[in-house]
């Protein structure tokens, strides 16, 4: 076999040894993560789950738990009442009375529905500390270390933590504009003193006998 035919295959025969070598400890490596994944695998608990998933989700820590998750795991262990979650309101303290077969309490103290509202970045005044990144739940502000952040609107909850931290105070709170898909009619003002209800009711009455 001439000279430079020995040096190529000696090169091939370590090229395919340090291949086979590392197959071998990717292999090896894979199966112990694998077993140690079913060895150690943290179950969660199934009630937490499904109270969790009755919870809006915002994470704005009203209830004075730090997440929706860690107020689902205080309910499931009867640490915590079913009616702390102010976003939620009556909706879900009835949905969580029936799943968890309890009392329907009555709702935290009802200021009225709360006008949708997203947090804007005034962007020129930003100077990038990232600290309004740090305090969003929802991972809704983009931006990076010393550049200007901004604010995705579509996942803004309006739960207003961001505005504390921001030490220039460029975040601001904006009523969240009508879309084609959320816009309602409002509700007329003394609807129950409105003049068609007002006479449809004086018929009914009449047609009833019930009065005059
Ligand atoms: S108040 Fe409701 S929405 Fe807000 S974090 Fe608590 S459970 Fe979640
Ligand atoms: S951007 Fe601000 S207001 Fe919007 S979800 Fe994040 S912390 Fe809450
Ligand atoms: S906290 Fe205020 S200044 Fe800091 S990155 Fe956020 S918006 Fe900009």
């Amino acid at each position: 076999m001439p000279f430079w035919a020995f040096q190529v295959w000696i090169k091939a025969y370590n090229m395919l040894s340090a291949i086979i070598a590392i197959t071998l400890l990717a292999a090896f490596f894979g199966m112990v993560l694998g077993i140690s994944a079913i060895i150690f695998k943290v179950k969660s608990n199934p009630i937490v789950d499904e109270i969790d998933k009755l919870l809006p989700q915002t994470q704005c820590t009203q209830c004075t738990y730090a997440g929706c998750r860690p107020y689902a795991e205080a309910i499931a262990k009867g640490e915590a009442p079913i009616n702390l979650c102010p976003p939620g309101g009556e909706q879900t303290i009835h949905a969580l009375a029936d799943l968890l077969d309890v009392e329907v309490l009555p709702a935290p103290e009802d200021e009225g529905p709360k006008e949708p509202t997203v947090a804007v970045i005034i962007e020129e005044q930003c100077i990038g500390c990232t600290l309004c990144i740090q305090a969003c739940p929802v991972d809704a502000i983009v931006g990076a270390a010393k550049q200007m952040h901004t604010v995705i609107e579509s996942e803004c909850t309006g739960c207003d933590l961001c505005l504390a931290p921001c030490p220039v105070d460029c975040i601001i709170m904006k009523p969240l504009k009508d879309t084609p898909i959320t816009w309602k009619w409002p509700l007329p003002q003394n609807h129950a003193n409105h003049p068609l209800l007002v006479s449809k009711t004086a018929t009914v009455l009449d047609k009833s006998g019930a009065i005059g």
